[in-house]
């Protein structure tokens, strides 16, 4: 019952202590943006990009949705709003780096985990999950000691092999304008694995 008085208390302790603090850079802001990082998260409410990162407003571009997906490149003229972001910020920001942040005890992953037995969840949940049912069903062939976080980091990579398949992307990846990142944040330790080039593998940093 309190919850919407409550944030906008919120936003007048911000209007009142934050802002003032970041006036200038709000001002700035106002007149454009040129953030160097564009990240894609979780919609879930524990895994805060500004928070985990320290940033300030105009720092991250970020979109979120359920487990941090990036769809495979589609030109069929629909609208795709993941897509719509990443153009923006690759061919208009010029962003020099997209990061794919997935994360532990992730529902949207753990939804296409469940689907296979008991089924699909959601009519708009399974559909968007289901595009993680290929890489689940190689993840689950390799016998894994802990499948949940086995999906939540191949889901990351599968992302980052769909951002590949965006002409724009590949075009300024291969111009050596735009490198691609892996990350997995642990809500309970506050722990984030990143991932190396090299090898491929997450590990903490
Ligand atoms: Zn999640």
């Amino acid at each position: 019952m309190h919850t919407i008085p409550k944030l906008i208390e919120s936003y007048r302790a911000f209007r009142d202590s934050d802002y003032p603090e970041h006036a200038r850079l709000y001002k700035d802001l106002g007149q454009g943006q040129h953030p160097e990082v564009m990240m894609i998260s979780c919609a879930d409410s524990r895994v805060e990009p500004a928070e985990i990162f320290h940033a300030n407003p105009g720092d991250l571009f970020v979109v979120r949705n359920v487990a941090n997906i990036v769809p495979a490149f589609e030109d069929d003229g629909l609208a795709h709003s993941v897509s719509a972001a990443l153009e923006y910020a690759v061919t208009a920001l010029k962003i020099p780096h997209i990061v794919v942040m997935g994360h532990g005890g992730c529902g949207g992953v753990n939804a296409c985990l469940s689907a296979v037995e008991s089924g699909p969840v959601g009519t708009c949940i399974a559909p968007w999950v289901s595009m993680l049912d290929e890489t689940r069903d190689k993840v689950l062939a390799t016998n894994p000691s802990d499948p949940q976080k086995a999906l939540e980091l191949a889901g990351i990579i599968m992302s980052m092999e769909n951002l590949m398949t965006f002409p724009f992307i590949r075009e300024a990846v291969e111009a050596g304008n735009l490198i691609l990142h892996g990350a997995w944040f642990e809500i309970e330790s506050g722990e984030l694995h990143w991932r190396d080039k090299k090898t491929g593998a997450f590990g903490r940093i």
